[in-house]
């Protein structure tokens, strides 16, 4: 299964990917994760893309089409994947379809996680984060067994730096104006199934299955 996860920023994405990722056994693919992995290495993408992040602003398509084409073409995405936080644009989806036209494939799902603006802020204010392995959590929400450790490696819990109020403002902005358009892209396509995001994440996941069914 090929799916695409949709949704504002802090609509809860990350927290199904992961979840449908362990159920239908296909990697999730997180570009966050790959850009934030980058600025913790220090590489040269991760600098070019922290300085466009920071600033809330998406990183320009020529620095992320190919990364996501090189990675759904690797052995372990044969038998699908999740794409999470990929297309953003609508030239990002365009150049997604079209690398899957050429290889004679298509996506099968765009999940549209939908959330109302003003939950947004207490989500992203709430959301801590795992610098060594990705894990997202919420204090309130979804807290860790212990308080700001992470359940998987026991690593100290950090706050995004795009998760400050300011940003997270210019965010939405961004996701309103040049993500929003996809939904209609997908609906267009066929692919689209909406699921209400603002029960818990429990009840979120079960819808998706259901969907996805
Ligand atoms: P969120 O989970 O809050 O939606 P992500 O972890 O998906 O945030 O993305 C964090 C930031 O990384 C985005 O605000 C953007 O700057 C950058 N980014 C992630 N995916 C993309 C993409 N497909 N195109 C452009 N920028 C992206
Ligand atoms: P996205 O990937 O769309 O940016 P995340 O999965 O990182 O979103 O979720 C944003 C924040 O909201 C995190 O702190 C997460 O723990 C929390 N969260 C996720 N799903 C829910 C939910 N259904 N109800 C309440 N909080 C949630």
């Amino acid at each position: 299964m090929k799916i695409i996860m949709l949704g504002a920023p802090g609509a809860g994405k990350g927290t199904q990917a992961a979840r449908m990722a362990e159920k239908y056994n296909i990697p999730h693919i997180s570009t966050g994760d790959i850009f934030r992995a980058n600025i913790r290495d220090n590489t040269e993408l991760g600098q070019k893309a922290k300085s466009y992040m920071d600033k809330g602003l998406l990183v320009p398509d020529e620095l992320t089409c190919d990364l996501v084409m090189d990675r759904i073409s690797q052995d372990d995405c044969r038998e699908g994947f999740i794409l999470d936080g990929f297309p953003r644009t609508i030239p990002q989806a365009e150049a997604l379809t079209k690398a899957l036209e050429a290889k004679g494939t298509a996506m099968d799902a765009a999940v549209d996680v939908e959330v109302p603006d003003e939950n947004i802020v207490n989500r992203m204010s709430g959301r801590r984060f795992c610098p060594v392995c990705g894990a997202t959590y919420h204090i309130v929400a979804l807290p860790p067994k212990k308080e700001g450790v992470c359940d998987n490696d026991g690593a100290a819990l950090v706050i995004r730096d795009d998760d400050k109020p300011e940003t997270v403002k210019k965010r939405l902005d961004v996701y309103h104006e040049q993500t929003q358009p996809l939904i209609d892209y997908y609906q267009k396509a066929g692919i689209l199934k909406t699921v209400d995001g603002t029960q818990s994440a429990d009840d979120v996941f079960e819808a998706i299955v259901k969907v996805l069914a």
